[in-house]
């Protein structure tokens, strides 16, 4: 057995109980996955800081070293809320070095007036440095020891683990694993893509990572592990691509009938947009070309994406096939049922609904017509996933707010009809494009950038709660000139109390100071019942309700032209993404829309770094650009969404964008050469492949 393969647990210094830790804390089980636990930050431990240069601006965040004399020691609290001091001094200034845990352990290992190397992240309150549970040796010790690299990796890490550990068990475990790794690395990447890439080996690539030999190693490093990261995901991706695009047939929509024809020149109550018609256009072409169509449409909050996916539905109809819409929420289901029901008006076409919370005796009628060929368009939610929704002739399907649903659940709407439909998988969550590669790297992707002509910008403010009185005030005048408002507050997981009490106080509070009989308030919330909610969402809608008092459920798609100020409480707590969303239910009519973003004074860099970008701007694309930077790529559509998560342990897309394109080409060219990967040299590839295959829950056998 490979050394890698090897149980955590037998290196030396690990044992049972650590292994179990480490399995639980940070899902390391095996020798690789300590290995392939990368430092996500290097300090240089030959730099050593006087107390006097460090300050609050130099050093925030960082890790640091200093060299100090012990002055005096002290204890305060009792019991669980003990703490021990340290105090320090150079000749430059003093610090505190602060225990809570471990007291016993640390408090005689000190002797007053001797010299230590303290190492450890820097706080400072009244400017007045201290260090918490930082790293400490007697200086001769430390001058002694003969550091592997003047680069010294940071672990992430948990309070648990490094409790159990110690400040330098990581290091040592890895330490351990190094000393041994000798010839126990094979080298997936044969050797002629190595010299062509320019790609130092994988064992050294490892080896420096963690201990790297110079800045420039770590450098090679750094750039070897991202590069197979990223060329594992392009192998899988441009795989997917070609089997699509040369081996699936699709159904040929090669008329445009009766149907478009009524529906375009009586029924569509504007002009489309250049956008929107290029979309039209783009889908077109793939459905008469033989070949089934997955294409993204990405386009921001009231683009217009609906009428698109409208259109391509019909045409679907023209050709003698049925279609279907899926929505992530029975809202919005109903509500693009009503959309669709009220724009197709007259002209023939037969449209279903399909829900949860369908009764059992219309359910079984839908589902008779639905085989029967006497329904042309079903809209719904999941429940159109379900085995026993059985089409007489499905041909095209379109997804809603596909980060709501996995690529799983995409495949088994393929398996509907003996052939895949073509399908249509829509996103206002802008996506930078990049990312989007990557991603949805198996569709192709159309984006509608215009926004339907006569909109005014939303006017963008941020307040903190202190202004609240004032914003009452601006409240009142909106709903006096008979404009609605939404009041979102956060709301994590739907299980968390605090976020309830929250809404319940805030909707409290509201009732109060916006009394009936002038003001009317609703409220709607994941843990209201299907139909309460529904009510609270009708009387908003048709305008009985002036306010409408709500966590994120109302993020998505839920349109109410008269709405025009979104008040988001605690705006620090959402990512940008879902603020951008949020704003995205105001400005859908003529009148000018606000949008209110309240907050803590005390705010993080970052939450300010994101409520300033949305006062900035209203562009979804900019927006997605930026929170890639801010949050990195693994979390891009914030915490709850299932499905294409990404996983990245060492690139960053959003930084690594070359690396992308010479890896991106790299799989292209590879793949042309030997498309399944079955030369000899070719057969250890498939290792990485499998490794970044993120769509293993698609078996396409069902389909080809
Ligand atoms: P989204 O892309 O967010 O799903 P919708 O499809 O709900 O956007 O469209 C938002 C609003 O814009 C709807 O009220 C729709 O009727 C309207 N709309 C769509 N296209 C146009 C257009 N070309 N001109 C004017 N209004 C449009
Ligand atoms: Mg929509």
């Amino acid at each position: 057995m490979n050394l890698l393969d090897n149980d955590i647990k037998f290196v030396s210094g690990v044992g049972e109980v650590r292994a179990k830790l480490l399995a639980k804390e940070i899902g390391v089980r095996t020798v690789r996955d300590m290995l392939y636990h990368f430092p996500f930050r290097y300090i240089d431990r030959t730099k050593i800081y006087k107390i006097g240069e460090l300050n609050e601006a130099n050093s925030s965040g960082g890790y640091i070293q200093i060299r100090a004399r012990v002055t005096g020691k002290n204890f305060f609290g009792e019991g669980r809320s003990q703490r021990f001091v340290i105090y320090v001094s150079d000749d430059t200034g003093k610090a505190e070095l602060i225990w809570f845990r471990g007291i016993k352990w640390i408090e005689n290992k000190f002797e007053l007036g001797r010299e230590y190397l303290i190492f450890g992240r820097p706080s400072f309150y009244r400017s007045e440095l201290s260090l918490v549970h930082p790293e400490v040796e007697p200086i001769e010790a430390a001058l002694m020891r003969k550091e592997h690299s003047s680069l010294q990796g940071i672990y992430s890490t948990t309070e648990k683990l490094s409790t159990a550990l110690g400040t330098k068990g990581m290091y040592n475990i890895i330490g351990k694993i190094l000393e041994r790794l000798d010839g126990n690395v094979a080298d997936y990447m044969p050797d002629y893509l190595r010299q062509h890439y320019g790609l130092i080996s994988l064992e050294q690539a490892l080896r420096n990572i963690h201990q790297p030999q110079s800045p420039a190693m770590l450098k090679q490093a750094q750039y070897r592990l991202k590069f197979d990261e990223l060329f594992g995901i392009q192998l899988n991706i441009q795989t997917l691509r070609s089997a699509r695009t040369t081996a699936r047939a699709g159904f040929h929509f090669g008329r445009v009938g009766e149907y478009f024809n009524a529906f375009y020149n009586t029924r569509l109550p504007f002009p489309l947009t250049g956008a929107q018609k290029r979309v039209i256009k783009e889908i077109r072409t793939d459905t008469i070309s033989g070949c089934q169509m997955n294409r993204l449409l990405q386009g921001d909050v009231g683009s217009g994406k609906t009428v698109v996916a409208l259109i391509s539905m019909i045409l679907a109809v023209d050709n003698g096939y049925q279609a279907c819409m899926m929505a992530p929420t029975e809202i919005l289901a109903r509500q693009h049922y009503a959309t669709i029901v009220k724009l197709v008006g007259d002209i023939g076409l037969r449209v279903g609904i399909l829900t949860g919370t369908t009764k059992a005796k219309e359910r079984r009628q839908t589902l008779e017509a639905l085989s029967a060929g006497e329904i042309d368009i079903l809209v719904g939610t999941h429940a159109l996933l379900e085995d026993r929704v059985q089409f007489s002739n499905l041909g095209f399907v379109v997804i809603d707010e596909q980060h709501r649903f996995g690529v799983e659940q995409r495949a088994r709407l393929w398996t509907k009809n003996n052939n895949p439909p073509h399908i249509l998988v829509m996103t206002a969550t802008p996506i930078p494009r990049t990312l989007a590669m990557m991603i949805y790297g198996d569709l192709d992707i159309s984006v509608i950038d215009e926004l339907p002509p006569g909109r005014q910008p939303i006017k963008t403010l941020h307040y903190y709660d202190s202004a609240r009185l004032r914003l009452f005030g601006f409240m009142r005048e909106q709903i006096a000139q008979g404009r609605q408002i939404y009041i979102v507050y956060p709301l994590i997981k739907e299980s968390e109390k605090a976020d309830y009490a929250n809404l319940e106080e805030g909707f409290a509070a509201i009732v109060r100071d916006f009394p009936l009989p002038k003001y009317r308030v609703s409220a709607c919330h994941g843990k209201m019942k299907p139909e309460d909610k529904e009510e609270s969402m009708r009387q908003f809608k048709c305008g009985e309700a002036d306010i409408l008092v709500a966590t994120s459920v109302i993020e998505v798609g839920v349109d109410v032209p008269n709405a025009t100020v979104m008040v988001i409480e605690s705006a620090e707590r959402f990512g940008l993404a879902q603020l951008h969303q949020l704003r995205g239910r105001v400005g859908r009519g003529a009148n000018q829309s606000y949008c209110i973003l309240l907050s803590d004074e005390k705010l993080s860099k970052e939450s300010r770094t994101r409520l300033e970008a949305m006062c900035e701007t209203t562009d979804g694309f900019r927006l997605a650009e930026l929170d890639l930077q801010l949050r990195g790529a693994g979390d891009i559509n914030g915490t709850q969404q299932s499905g294409e998560v990404l996983d990245f342990k060492i690139a960053n897309p959003a930084q690594d964008n070359q690396i992308l394109q010479v890896a991106q080409q790299a799989a292209i060219a590879l793949l042309t050469a030997d498309p399944d990967l079955s030369e000899p040299q070719h057969q250890s590839l498939r290792v990485l492949k499998a490794r970044y295959s993120r769509n293993k829950d698609i078996d396409f056998s069902v389909i080809s």
